[in-house]
């Protein structure tokens, strides 16, 4: 096993996905692809939903963030897993109707939905729409009006915590796009003004704090700041919370660097803590939600690239160029995100080639990891990034009209295209 039950290395000397051989897989989908073993997506969604209705409460439901990785296939399997699902955009939304996703189970997120999200998101059904300011309270109360339409909301609030992560994936923080916060005081008024609209109906709050979180604090503190505030609300209002929401966020490890991580402990640890709070602030226990999007599916997936030229500049570095780069993964060039990255044709050699990994495009940002090593690459290995499932095919783009690459699923040691590999026609399909 390397870092994830997911990924291995055979007698060949080649790294496995799902106990499938890379090199024969690069063969026959061709590269760049990404692959997610489903079997492992079914395990993460099968650990939170048990976690949750253990530790959380009977009626508490993971809601899977479909941001981290968007498809018609992957909301039929979190359909089937009897998650809910959250959605962004109406492109999101779209993607899970096309697949038939029970759209009551569907919270509806943004910091910016325009009238015709609200009206699409109204026309579909959507469960509960996650409004994220006064603006868009009052744009949604006016358009359920017309429609003749009763929805059922929860309200972004924003605790003000840092969660101790990366500052571009920080959103809880007071100075946010996102949510109203409680230190202003502009919470309170949003409350007050959601109790007043005539035609929605308000279920709960909503909160999201950060992404790659590696242990409970940041939960613990933003859900002591969010239950104090559904206790003073119940004071100043009458109005009891039904849902408290508390986003996603828990981490995932992409390197050796990174810690383990136990779930379960985790969670289990934050209900007790969320128990102890509901007692001390004299509250009846919301049902509480958890929106995982990253955690459920990262660790499941991998890009293989076919490895192009290998490049030494005399007295500074090795560059392995290998057929993808930003187009599918363009987290290193945001963010100078770490991943493990690997010679998968020669998984067991020695990785005892300094190198840095460069992608095809005309850009000398794009990277997808510096001061790595790996064995000795000839042009024609097949390279491997792991942990892969989240926020790569959901970023990608065609920057340099380069065609989107496949997603492969494989289960039970069988692989099969779940989304077909872009073609150069495909690219320019939209050009008139
Ligand atoms: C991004 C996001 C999530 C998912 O976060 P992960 O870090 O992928 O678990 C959940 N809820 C909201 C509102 C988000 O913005």
């Amino acid at each position: 096993m390397i870092l994830h039950p997911t990924y291995d290395i055979n007698d060949q000397g080649h790294l496995t996905i799902g106990g499938l051989d890379s090199v024969l897989l690069a063969g026959e989908f061709g590269t760049p692809a990404y692959f997610l073993d489903t079997d492992a997506v079914r395990n993460m969604c099968r650990l939170y939903k048990r976690c949750f209705a253990k530790y959380f409460g009977e009626n508490s439901i993971p809601v899977y963030a479909g941001k981290a990785l968007c498809y018609k296939g992957l909301y039929s399997l979190i359909a089937e897993e009897g998650l809910c699902a959250d959605c962004v955009s109406s492109g999101e939304l779209y993607t899970a109707n096309a697949a038939g996703f029970p759209m009551d189970k569907v919270f509806f997120h943004g910091n910016n939905k325009t009238d015709s999200d609200l009206r699409y998101a109204l026309e579909v059904g959507v469960g509960h729409i996650v409004v994220d300011g006064i603006d868009e309270l009052l744009a949604l109360d006016g358009i359920a009006g017309e429609m003749g339409k009763n929805p059922t909301i929860l309200l972004r609030i924003t605790p003000g915590i840092d969660p101790h992560t990366h500052q571009k994936i920080v959103t809880g923080n007071v100075d946010s796009k996102f949510g109203m916060a409680i230190l202003t005081g502009q919470a309170f008024e949003f409350v007050k003004a959601a109790l007043e609209c005539n035609n929605l109906t308000l279920d709960g709050f909503h909160c999201h704090v950060g992404s790659q979180i590696f242990d409970i604090d940041p939960f613990t503190e933003a859900c002591d700041i969010m239950l104090a505030f559904v206790a003073k609300v119940k004071g100043l209002y009458g109005y009891e919370a039904k849902i408290l929401n508390i986003g996603g966020g828990f981490g995932v490890r992409y390197t050796e660097d990174d810690p383990q991580i136990d779930y379960e402990a985790n969670i289990r640890a934050l209900g007790e803590e969320i128990d102890k709070m509901c007692a001390e602030y004299k509250i009846d226990k919301p049902m509480l939600l958890m929106e995982p999007g990253r955690s459920i599916v990262a660790a499941a997936g991998a890009t293989l690239y076919t490895c192009g030229t290998v490049k030494s500049v005399t007295g500074f570095r090795n560059y392995v160029s290998v057929d993808g780069g930003m187009p599918d993964n363009p987290r290193y060039t945001l963010y100078q995100s770490k991943y493990t990255i690997l010679n998968a044709t020669r998984a067991n050699a020695p990785a005892d080639f300094p190198c840095t990994v460069s992608g095809r495009c005309c850009e000398s940002g794009d990277l997808l990891a510096e001061g790595i090593s790996m064995a000795t690459p000839k042009r024609g290995d097949i390279i491997a990034t792991l942990v892969t499932g989240a926020y790569n095919y959901s970023m990608a783009s065609n920057y340099n009209r380069i065609p989107r690459a496949p997603i492969i699923e494989i289960s039970g040691g069988v692989a099969k295209v779940a989304v077909r590999r872009e073609t150069f026609a495909d690219v320019a399909s939209l050009d008139i």
